[in-house]
């Protein structure tokens, strides 16, 4: 596995992902996207949307505030629950999450007191958790009273059940059918960090799918097959990297009967990756004092049941890079699915300084990028240009010489194979097109 230095470099070095206000000495675990992990990332969330949402004919979507009512989060439970335990160093001030401590093999029985040595300063502590609630606040409006206290939606998945009976009563779906969204999410994270695994401010992909709850077994077993099929077909992920974790009862969150987490072996370790779970009639229940939905033959109202499907945005890009990343002899490649790449396509005229050469391939660089994601480079020579390309991952490099000049024809060079190809101008949209399938 890729040492994760190696990704966080790369990614600095060549525009993926910065740290955040870096010329004011950052922001703890916060990151900015750059201009090559802005299309990566928006990549993931289009492929994602036409996949989930445009293709399917039981599905809508939403783009909802983030910051909602504050009785949407006493409803839902999360003012009350959404916590973790948390331990603090007498010492150093140092915190921990109390139920990640087991990793590093704490707490520890000494007579009959439990105790834990922080991982700062190794000060010995008598282990007392207390709940942290991950709720991140703010106030809205001028004046800075309790009664102004927001919160920042630590999911999107709560608008979802809030908006369900405007989503029903303007989409006219039945169910089964979902409510998709991306969006931001916001959580006070005690342990933040390994890069953009966990952040405190990070955006989600989700559904809420609504069923009867008689069918739930089934639809489960539909999301997780659609989640596979997601990480393998889609983001190519090598399969023996992700992991089912069957969430055991007790350490389920109460509302769900079922949880699966897909877990991916990152370089820090084996970890969440996405989450599926069978959440009942819990959330409707909580929002809607009535049944929010009438069946269609008897014209019962009931409180349909709920399969949530949820992918992070961020952790799909660690995923995606930490997969994509290979070296083969001095080079090195990101071999990243062609639909995923920040360019598709890459154009250099073979010398910067011959004017006809670099005509033509200008004129060849502006075609396409009618059509697809470009990049141009004229510096140094044309293997350099190739490494640089690669290191992004850029699938196809065209290089137009003095030949083309009268054959109308350019090279295509392909990024895992290295072969090389004459490809006449003509056909060139139409070949890349082709290969980026
Ligand atoms: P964890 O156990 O890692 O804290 P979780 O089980 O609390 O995660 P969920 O509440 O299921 O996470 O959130 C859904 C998805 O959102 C996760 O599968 C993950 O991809 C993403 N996610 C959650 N928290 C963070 C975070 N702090 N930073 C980045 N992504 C996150």
């Amino acid at each position: 596995m890729v040492d994760i230095d190696k990704i966080i470099s790369l990614c600095k070095r060549r525009g993926f992902i910065f740290p955040g206000s870096e010329i004011y000495g950052g922001l703890a675990n916060s990151w900015d996207y750059g201009p090559l992990g802005v299309e990566l990332k928006n990549n993931i969330k289009q492929l994602w949307w036409e996949r989930f949402v445009h293709q399917r004919d039981d599905m809508v979507g939403i783009d909802a505030a983030i910051i909602m009512n504050p009785k949407v989060w006493e409803s839902s439970g999360h003012l009350s629950n959404f916590s973790d335990p948390l331990v603090e160093c007498k010492k150093c001030g140092s915190r921990e999450r109390a139920d990640m401590l087991h990793t590093h093999g704490f707490p520890e029985k000494k007579d009959t007191e439990l105790y834990w040595e922080c991982l700062n300063c190794k000060t010995q502590n008598l282990f007392k958790p207390r709940m942290f609630n991950l709720m991140l606040k703010t106030f809205l409006g001028s004046t800075e009273e309790t009664a102004s206290i927001v919160y920042f939606r630590p999911e999107t998945a709560q608008a979802m059940f809030v908006d369900f009976k405007n989503v029903l009563d303007t989409s006219r779906k039945t169910i089964p059918f979902g409510i998709a969204q991306i969006g931001k999410a916001f959580r006070n994270e005690i342990t933040p960090g390994n890069f953009i695994f966990r952040t405190r401010e990070f955006e989600q992909m989700e559904i809420e799918y609504f069923i009867k709850e008689e069918d739930w077994k089934e639809k489960f077993e539909h999301w997780q097959k659609e989640m596979w099929s997601w990480m393998i077909d889609v983001l190519g992920l090598e399969k023996s990297h992700v992991h089912e974790l069957d969430i055991p009862d007790g350490d389920r969150a109460h509302y769900s009967k079922k949880t699966i987490d897909f877990e991916y072996d990152y370089p820090f370790g084996r970890k969440e990756l996405y989450g599926l779970a069978y959440r009942t009639d819990f959330d409707l229940k909580n929002h809607f004092k009535e049944a929010p939905y009438k069946d269609q033959e008897t014209g019962e109202a009931f409180y349909p049941h709920v399969i949530e499907p949820t992918w992070g945005v961020d952790r799909s890009v660690l995923a995606v890079l930490c997969d994509a990343y290979t070296e083969e002899d001095d080079r090195v490649v990101l071999k990243l699915k062609s639909k995923l790449a920040p360019y598709k396509v890459a154009v250099f005229p073979l010398l910067r300084n011959k004017p006809e050469l670099v005509a033509k391939a200008r004129e060849i660089y502006f075609n396409l990028k009618k059509e697809f994601t470009a990049a141009w480079d004229d510096r140094g020579n044309v293997g350099k240009r190739y490494y640089s390309q690669d290191e992004i991952g850029t699938p196809y490099c065209v290089t137009v010489d003095f030949d083309t000049l009268e054959d109308k024809m350019v090279t295509v060079r392909d990024r895992d194979t290295t072969k090389q190809e004459r490809v006449a101008i003509n056909d060139l949209s139409a070949y890349i097109k082709n290969a980026i399938q």
